[in-house]
């Protein structure tokens, strides 16, 4: 353990818990960890074990066991006592044989070595319990969908950690705990209050920490979130930048910018209370908490999960208990008329305001290209997320053309490429005849290597839509699981099914291969001695024996069209976007 540096001390009076083991100790873990049992951590549970190691969750001396996590769960509590809002535990797939010496070693997704567990026990995670006392009471709660998908097994023990997660991106921000109070002292801090944040910065953001700096502190920790959060949140790098870009509006000897490897479990109130004594532990005395803090939006019925306030109400609770004040603010909105930013209870009544949400951003701007206005967020943070979110019509895309032999798909994909080209899409036709002379030269028609043969499609096509490229592929790909795995791959991919009964391919035979197949001279052939699987639902399908080519590729344009991934004509004209809030985002202040 290393010794507590000057700055305030963390919650529970001790030191940061400093799981790294050193010298002996480190050599002798590694000689049982490399003979152990490999364990890969998810995400989440990296994430855990980064803020373990580095004592961002002391007193946590490692994942909880059977009865701190009860406690935790029914009480907010560890077994002794101490307050503990949310688990962090570690999960082992169903089929995971439990080491004889209970030795395991816990790696990255990478296989990279990073820690060496002795169990001691293993339990059930009680998901009934969590539904009701963390993830209010909803299976639609995101984290809770999440861990009903996975094993349920949880294992724990001592813990020696090997080597931290390393990364190699922001090294300047990455801070350790123990760095961050050093960086405090240095700067003569005592009073601090952080800043939490998964989104990008707006200036409803900035107005908090503007406000929150006027009060009696020295001064702020922006503290970004860049582990895990909710899927679809705009990505670590870009926050991080985002951030970066609008720093220099704040005076530096009042504002220091630091990443926390944090896997959020968007639990709101608990969460809130994790995320004070985490920054209690980074030197903090304070935590901003606005509205509806770490929830994660609207249940299906647009309904949020926690009450707005509910996170404010649970932190003040516990201030005294862990040594951190929550700074409350009330859900800030914009009013046009004073161009300002107002706590939405002071806007007086019958005066509009205007406000866009974390998933309007994404939905409404970014995905279709609007720029942000300049009263929601700077022009350099909307520069910025506009160049990291383009919008579909400047992102990648596969049209993945399936069918049996002589359907038409080496036909459309050529007609196509070129039709592309009028919506300035250049693109790369993948044709299943020609891959089978290079990619994937040497294999055959037997089922597997039918199946490696999309693989390697997909493969390819997945890394050219990534960045930002247009890949047509025309391919039998008779077998759906397959072409279900490479959707789920590439994500912007657009299915068309070519589809012409067999005994009009089979008249076409261009290439002499149904006449082949009947005479037994090649085996295992789509249609003939090998099934075809049609896709089931919302697959676009072209019918080539009554549409000419020209028509199954008008229909192929009229869905990317209508997908987004085309620009409308008249989008070429459209307007820069006004700085005065847009009508869907304007509402009326009732004056609550
Ligand atoms: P999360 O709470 O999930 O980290 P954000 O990154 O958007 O999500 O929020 C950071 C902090 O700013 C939270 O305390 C949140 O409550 C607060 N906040 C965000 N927008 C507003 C707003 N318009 N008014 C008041 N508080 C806000
Ligand atoms: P595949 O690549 O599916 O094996 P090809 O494109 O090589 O098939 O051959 C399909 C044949 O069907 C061509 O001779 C083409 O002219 C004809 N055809 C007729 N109607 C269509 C259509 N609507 N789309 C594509 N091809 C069509």
């Amino acid at each position: 353990m290393s010794p507590v540096p000057s700055g305030p001390i963390d919650p529970y009076g001790g030191a940061l818990v400093d799981l790294l083991a050193r010298g002996e100790e480190r050599i002798e873990a590694l000689e049982i960890a490399e003979r152990a049992p490999r364990l890969a951590l998810s995400e989440t549970e990296l994430c855990d074990l980064e803020l373990l190691a580095c004592g961002g969750f002391s007193p946590l001396r490692g994942f909880l066991g059977r009865e701190d996590y009860r406690s935790v769960v029914e009480r907010m509590r560890l077994a002794d006592g101490k307050l503990w809002p949310l688990p962090v535990t570690l999960s082992a797939p169903e089929g995971f044989d439990l080491p004889r010496d209970g030795a395991v070693a816990l790696c990255d997704p990478k296989g990279v070595l990073l820690a060496l567990l002795r169990i001691e026990e293993e339990f059930e995670a009680d998901l009934e319990s969590e539904k009701e006392l963390l993830f209010a009471r909803s299976e639609e709660h995101p984290t809770l969908r999440r861990l009903r998908e996975r094993s349920r097994r949880r294992i724990a023990g001592p813990l020696t950690v090997l080597q931290a997660p390393v990364h190699h991106d922001f090294p300047a921000l990455r801070r350790t705990p123990e760095q961050v109070r050093r960086k405090f002292a240095d700067l003569g801090w005592c009073e601090v209050v952080a800043f939490q944040t998964r989104n990008p910065i707006h200036r409803a953001h900035e107005e908090l920490i503007r406000r929150a700096i006027e009060g009696a502190v020295d001064g702020c920790l922006i503290h970004p979130v860049v582990g895990f959060t909710k899927p679809g949140d705009v990505d670590a790098f870009t926050r991080v930048r985002c951030v970066q870009a609008i720093l220099r509006t704040f005076d530096p000897r009042r504002v220091s910018l630091a990443l926390l490897p944090l896997a959020m479990r968007m639990a709101g109130p608990r969460e809130a209370l994790l995320h004070a004594i985490v920054r209690r532990n980074y030197g903090c005395t304070r935590l901003i908490v606005g509205r509806d803090h770490a929830g994660p939006g609207n249940d299906s019925r647009g309904r949020p999960f926690y009450g707005p306030l509910e996170a404010q109400e649970l932190l003040r609770r516990h201030e005294e208990e862990i040594g951190v004040k929550v700074v409350p603010f009330r859900s800030f909105v914009y009013v046009p008329a004073l161009r300002d930013h107002l706590p939405a209870d002071e806007v007086p009544e019958g005066v509009s305001v205007a406000e866009i949400s974390g998933t309007q951003v994404r939905t409404e701007y970014l995905a279709r290209g609007r720029a942000l206005p300049e009263w929601f967020t700077r022009f350099e943070v909307a520069a910025l997320l506009a160049e990291s979110h383009p919008p579909r019509h400047r992102q990648g895309v596969t049209v993945w053309l399936t069918g049996l032999s002589q359907a038409g798909k080496s036909t459309i994909a050529e007609i196509l490429a070129q039709r592309l080209l009028e919506h300035g899409r250049a693109s790369t036709v993948l044709d299943g005849d020609v891959v089978r002379t290079h990619l994937s030269k040497g294999l055959g028609f037997s089922r597997e290597d039918r199946e490696e043969n999309v693989r390697r499609l997909g493969f390819v096509a997945g890394e050219i839509t990534r960045h930002g490229g247009t890949v047509i592929v025309a391919a039998i790909s008779p077998y759906r699981a397959s072409r279900e795995a490479c959707r789920a791959r590439i994500g912007n991919f657009v299915e068309v099914f070519v589809n012409a009964p067999l005994e009009v391919c089979e008249a076409r035979d261009r290439k002499g291969n149904y006449a082949k197949a009947r005479a037994g001279a090649i085996r295992g052939f789509t249609g003939v001695d090998d099934p075809y699987e049609p896709p089931v639902e919302d697959v676009l399908e072209c019918r080539t024996d009554v549409e000419t080519p020209a028509e199954s590729v008008e229909k192929i344009l009229v869905r990317l069209r209508a997908s987004g991934y085309l620009r409308e004509p008249d989008a070429l004209h459209e307007e820069p976007a006004s700085e005065r809030p847009s009508l869907q985002a304007v509402g009326t202040s009732t004056g609550s």
